[in-house]
């Protein structure tokens, strides 16, 4: 049985504070937000259809799917990096501030050689009256090559998906805050392309650098 103290805490919640409940919550809502919302909305998305993509699946290492679906918890453990709280903090803040549709889900059907594939895109920002998708990044640093090629790619899936006129990339950095437009809206070819050609990794000066499963990963380039 825990011990309970003459104010009626039990000892080992003793060094528990408000902060520390702050933290879990950001963790729960990072968990629901890129782990149990994408599951959900896969199933959902799923129906009528031989495969489901996500936008940010199709601007990755193929690899990935396999190793979240073998090692779901190094997945899950990464909610806890305070890189990934802070940029989701900043997502935060930046979609309040914003007077715009935020987390918007928009959908297009391809046909490949795999069979017919769903691409889905949950855009950050999207201002339909300006007819403009935004994709919001933090960084540690404000590096010369911004804009980066898979952001670039990323926000043109966007765009093409919310058949918007361009996109934007706000890169958000302690060292500063760079809107970056336009991009151009990519197409069909350019999605059926990237899923009928899967790399692993996609992108081979970084990406297994970065990479939550590249201790397990048979083909990682470390
Ligand atoms: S370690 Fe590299 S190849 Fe392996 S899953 Fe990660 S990015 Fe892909």
């Amino acid at each position: 049985m825990p011990k309970t103290s003459s104010k009626g805490y039990r000892s080992e919640f003793k060094g528990r504070n408000v902060g520390n409940d702050f933290v879990r919550e950001l963790v729960d809502h990072i968990l629901r937000k890129y782990h149990r919302r994408h599951e959900e909305l896969r199933k959902e998305l799923s129906k009528d259809i031989d495969h489901v993509y996500f936008v940010h699946e199709l601007c990755q290492c193929r690899r990935k799917l396999l190793m979240q679906r073998l090692y779901p918890e190094l997945d899950v453990a990464r909610a806890y990096e305070p890189a990934i709280m802070l940029g989701e903090l900043v997502h935060l803040g930046a979609e309040t501030l914003t007077h715009s549709e935020k987390e918007v889900v928009k959908a297009k059907e391809v046909e490949t050689r795999i069979g017919k594939v769903r691409v889905v895109g949950i855009i950050d920002i999207y201002y339909p009256e300006r007819s403009v998708v935004v994709d919001v990044k933090y960084a540690r640093r404000l590096c010369q090559e911004v804009p980066l090629e898979h952001h670039k790619l990323q926000v043109s899936l966007y765009a093409w998906l919310a058949d918007a006129k361009y996109g934007e990339i706000w890169y958000i950095t302690p060292e500063g805050i760079k809107p970056y437009s336009p991009v151009k809206p990519a197409n069909e070819s350019t999605a059926k392309h990237l899923i009928e050609n899967p790399k692993s990794p996609m992108w081979k000066k970084w990406e297994c650098k970065y990479c939550q499963y590249s201790k397990v990963c048979s083909v990682s380039m470390l």
